[in-house]
């Protein structure tokens, strides 16, 4: 997509900013469309950057709301990867950003001490200097990782079909039962799972934290992991909106990569399971545990601008004695390590607050989401518990709640 002929299809009628959860809680934002398209212009004449060009959380609710299709969060995006090229991110943005390679790195930790940042106030000091907010809670590494975790499981023999699993960086370090649970669901439904360990990151934290370089190295790698399996004709899947949609821009953000490596197009494990009930390979109808179970819902905003519907959602309402609410009530504001930033963390907090006081509201104990900061985020804000769709659905066809 040529973003500096897409801008010109914005008529300016503000639509975004409407929708725009950053300028709703701040004034250091100017908005999707000042930010976005209108900058864009002053951008090709090489007029400067807009010093709040760091606050767009690149949650793309201004995309989802312009009636004209306008690419706004792109338009951003790329423009904080250029001015990157010229200034380099500060040394926090990188821990944030490198959360992959972290996760390799505390492997050899014992897991509280993995974990100290969480609770010692020397960390949580050392951390505060470097820019991160002591008032965030920081997902916890889990004490064994995915990779380990699958590695030792044994699929059951003579499963004809397969499927391969792209677990992302949180399920890798910081879920791994949600992946375990996936594999267990397409071991249930007849489906052998791969898990290649050539995958890398999806590259969205390196992206929007401006190291676009290791983000095209990734989508390289990740890309031509994929080219192989579409080859031989196995679907590929994340339970992850957020590494679902990245796979989906590689074409906005590394055009060349895109051209030579086929679809881009990554599946949902949420729509994949759909599909196996549809098959008749999956009948949430034969949950064993049926006792009632209320559930309220929350959408990440990175599903939503998918524009695949709430798959994880529906899953839920097939469950016989559960009964699942849709929050509906905008985003959560953590939008991967915006929340966790020193200067960001009062706003992603705002952002967040609707939600937090729907869920408050509802009564209701459990919350369910897909995306792993969201329910960072959704803890923080609310106390409540919060747990994935397949986990729910797994727990329930195994019975074992
Ligand atoms: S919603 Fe679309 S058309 Fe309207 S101001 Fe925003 S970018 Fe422009
Ligand atoms: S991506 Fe989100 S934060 Fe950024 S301009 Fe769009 S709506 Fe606002």
């Amino acid at each position: 997509m040529n973003h500096n002929t897409n801008l010109d299809k914005c008529v300016a009628c503000s639509t975004c900013v409407v929708q725009c959860p950053v300028s709703e809680v701040t004034s250091k934002f100017i908005g999707p469309r000042m930010l976005g398209p209108a900058s864009q212009r002053f951008r090709l004449l090489n007029d400067g950057e807009d010093n709040s060009l760091s606050y767009c959380t690149n949650c793309k609710n201004c995309d989802i709301s312009c009636p004209h299709g306008v690419d706004i969060s792109n338009i951003n995006m790329l423009a904080r990867a250029e001015y990157c090229r010229e200034h380099r991110p500060s040394f926090r943005d990188w821990v944030l950003a490198h959360g992959e390679l972290e996760a390799k790195l505390v492997r050899y930790l014992p897991t509280f001490l993995a974990n100290m940042g969480q609770a010692n106030p020397i960390t949580k000091l050392l951390l505060s200097r470097l820019g991160i907010s002591p008032k965030a809670d920081l997902p916890k590494f889990a004490p064994k990782q995915f990779p380990a975790m699958f590695k030792a499981y044994k699929q059951p023999e003579g499963l004809t079909k397969k499927v391969v699993f792209y677990p992302g960086c949180f399920v890798k370090a910081y879920a791994p039962q949600v992946g375990m649970d996936f594999v267990w669901l397409m071991n249930k439904a007849g489906y052998y799972v791969e898990c290649p360990d050539t995958f890398s990151c999806c590259g969205t934290p390196l992206y929007t934290n401006g190291f676009e370089e290791d983000a095209r190295k990734n989508a390289a790698a990740n890309l031509m992991e994929m080219a192989k399996w579409h080859n031989e004709g196995v679907p590929v899947m994340s339970l992850c909106p957020s590494c679902q949609l990245m796979f989906k821009e590689y074409p906005v953000y590394f055009p060349d990569l895109a051209e030579t490596a086929g679809s881009t197009d990554i599946g949902d494990c949420m729509q994949f399971v759909i599909e196996c009930i549809e098959r008749g390979e999956l009948d949430p109808a034969s949950a064993a545990v049926q006792t009632p179970l209320d559930i309220i819902y929350h959408a990440p905003c990175h599903l939503r601008a998918q524009g695949i519907g709430l798959p994880g959602f529906d899953i839920l309402r097939m469950l016989p004695g559960v009964n699942a609410v849709n929050a509906d009530a905008g985003c959560c504001g953590i939008s991967g390590s915006y929340g966790f930033k020193k200067e960001k963390y009062d706003i992603a907090m705002a952002v967040g607050s609707k939600l937090f006081e729907t869920i408050k509201d509802s009564g209701i104990e459990l919350v369910s989401t897909e995306c792993g900061t969201c329910k960072v985020q959704i803890m923080h804000g609310t106390g409540k518990s919060v747990a994935h769709p397949l986990s729910i659905l797994r727990q329930r066809l195994e019975g074992s709640n």
